[in-house]
């Protein structure tokens, strides 16, 4: 008996990218049961099996290649990249697609009373840190020494409990370094989440599933980042209401029944252009805009 091949995927198991991954998965029409224990969830409408690892394990086991593709955060997959290829391990992958979500900086960040006067006040301090790698390649592109030390979780009270001098973290919003009485001084990586492959050759069948699955992804992708906008503008104003509208699409003009001095105008567009168009559109006698999320583009 010859079992149909199956893509094998790997996303983090629990933590910030695995709801995101989750999401993005079932959005491109993939039914797939990840509430169980189990670490390999099957796709029951695609040939696809979606592998549930740690994080700090995806590069790896797609540069080894015991997955075909992995969801991941670029500082991991980075971070990997350089340590593998010390170890004269495998370590080269493919980019397949940059992805929308999981958005953070891997910064430096110093006790608040701290005098930073640029990045040679770092030479030859200590730093905890989980990104030994990129820490490194900072210092060294800076002409810099650093030492660290490696953390897997709660960098951020190294200083404190004097571990360290400073810490090198991932960033978002900056709120946890500042409730620990640290400030950001540099920024060395900036990051989202990736699809990343193997750099072989996939076998066809494998190919043909991934050719399904990666304009789907692009598709949920365009749709997140844009908006269906409805209004009702002056008939006369229609030529600077289309002005204001971007993109190659011209927008959708409809006759409103008992109406001849306003139409409906239909067009896509990203949620900023709208934030900063919608005044213009008023003053020209626009009312009546709805703002739609848009569940899936394709084409
Ligand atoms: P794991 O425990 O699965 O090995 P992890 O310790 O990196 O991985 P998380 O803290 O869930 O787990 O982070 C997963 C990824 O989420 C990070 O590697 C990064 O790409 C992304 N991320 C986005 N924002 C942040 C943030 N503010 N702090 C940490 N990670 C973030």
């Amino acid at each position: 008996m010859t079992t149909e091949p199956r893509l094998r995927i790997a996303m983090q198991k629990s933590g910030r990218l695995s709801e995101d991954t989750q999401k993005l998965l079932k959005r491109c029409g993939l039914k797939l049961n990840v509430s169980d224990r189990r670490l390999l969830a099957h796709v029951s409408n695609m040939p696809i099996d979606i592998m549930r690892v740690r994080s700090s394990d995806i590069p790896g086991l797609v540069m080894d290649g015991v997955c075909d593709l992995g969801i991941v955060g670029d500082n991991t997959l980075e971070e990997a990249a350089l340590e593998r290829q010390l170890m004269e391990q495998s370590h080269s992958y493919v980019k397949t697609t940059g992805l929308n979500f999981g958005g953070c900086r891997l910064s430096i960040a110093m006790p608040e009373e701290f005098n930073y006067q640029g990045i040679k006040s770092l030479d030859g301090l200590r730093f905890a840190t989980t990104y030994p790698q990129l820490l490194n390649r900072f210092a060294r592109n800076n002409g810099i020494n650093v030492e660290f030390c490696l953390l897997k979780g709660s960098v951020e009270v190294a200083p404190r409990v004097g571990l360290s001098d400073g810490i090198c973290d991932l960033v978002s919003t900056g709120a946890t370094l500042e409730a620990n009485g640290l400030k950001e001084v540099e920024v060395i990586f900036k990051s989202t989440a990736s699809l990343i492959q193997n750099p072989a050759v996939l076998e066809p069948s494998k190919q043909k599933i991934l050719d399904t699955l990666l304009p789907r992804i692009q598709g949920v992708m365009k749709a997140k980042e844009s908006k269906y906008i409805m209004l009702h503008a002056p008939k006369d104003k229609l030529a600077q209401v289309s002005a204001l509208m971007p993109g190659k699409e011209t927008p959708t003009v409809l006759p409103l029944a008992g109406r001849e001095d306003l139409v409906a105008v239909h067009v896509v567009a990203t949620e900023t252009f709208f934030w900063e168009t919608m005044e213009e559109l008023k003053s020209l006698g626009c009312d009546s805009i709805l703002v739609m999320p848009i569940e899936k583009m394709m084409g």
